[in-house]
């Protein structure tokens, strides 16, 4: 992910957010930014309340990616109205409220090695289908705002390509934990998500000082994930 090569001119990153796109798109792009922002921040209310309900490591440490996208696209419709240095603020908060589930997930994973009690399977599933639909859900709000002449499907699915294979890894490890009855398969995976996972406070962080976050978004960049 090229974030190094930005230009310290605020001048320069003003002219590029207009060339990038045409009129009427930095409006279509904010209201989509903020309604995807909002149902990342609803799916991670859901997914972290089943995660406590039934003890699930993975399903926690997944609502942390839920978190990430929602700070992404909060700080790129911050972009196109508030100034940098308010932005960035704001960004570096985001960033520090994320690191919560990751301890939380943190804290799961050693609570449970002492009692690795199952998480129920149906609460499970039922959670991951719907993180899955909701990943794909916003990749496709936002494959209609960018880069116009590709494939939509295409795009959206690039986009939700790593967040849905994460999600069907859930299911799968709910398949898996009915038949071998045990939490091993929920640890394991939970542990394996968290380390996916931990950048996610760092890419906040610097995309929260990204001069060019907004016409980045706009040409259909990947933000969040590599
Ligand atoms: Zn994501």
């Amino acid at each position: 992910m090229p974030m190094n090569a930005t230009p310290e001119h605020p001048a320069a990153a003003q002219s590029d957010e207009r060339s990038g796109a045409q009129p009427g798109a930095p409006t279509a792009l904010r209201r989509t930014v903020l309604i995807v922002a909002a149902i990342n921040a609803a799916y991670f209310v859901v997914e972290v309340a089943v995660a406590l309900a039934i003890g699930s490591v993975a399903l926690l440490a997944d609502s942390v990616d839920f978190l990430e996208d929602t700070a992404v696209n909060l700080l790129i419709a911050l972009a196109l109205g508030w100034s940098l240095a308010a932005r960035a603020r704001v960004g570096r908060v985001l960033a520090l409220v994320i690191l919560l589930p990751a301890v939380a997930v943190v804290v799961q994973v050693v609570l449970k090695v002492g009692d690795p009690e199952a998480p129920a399977v149906t609460p499970l599933v039922l959670a991951a289908a719907g993180a899955a639909l909701v990943n794909l859900v916003c990749a496709l709000l936002l494959a209609r705002i960018r880069a116009a002449g590709g494939s939509m499907v295409g795009a959206a699915w690039y986009a939700a390509r790593n967040d849905v294979i994460i999600n069907l890894a859930i299911i799968a490890m709910a398949l898996l934990t009915l038949v071998i009855g045990t939490g091993w398969p929920d640890i394991l995976l939970g542990m394996l998500i968290i380390l996916l996972n931990g950048r996610a406070a760092l890419v906040v962080w610097r995309l929260a000082g990204e001069e060019r976050l907004a016409a980045r978004a706009l040409a259909g960049e990947d933000l969040d994930d590599d």
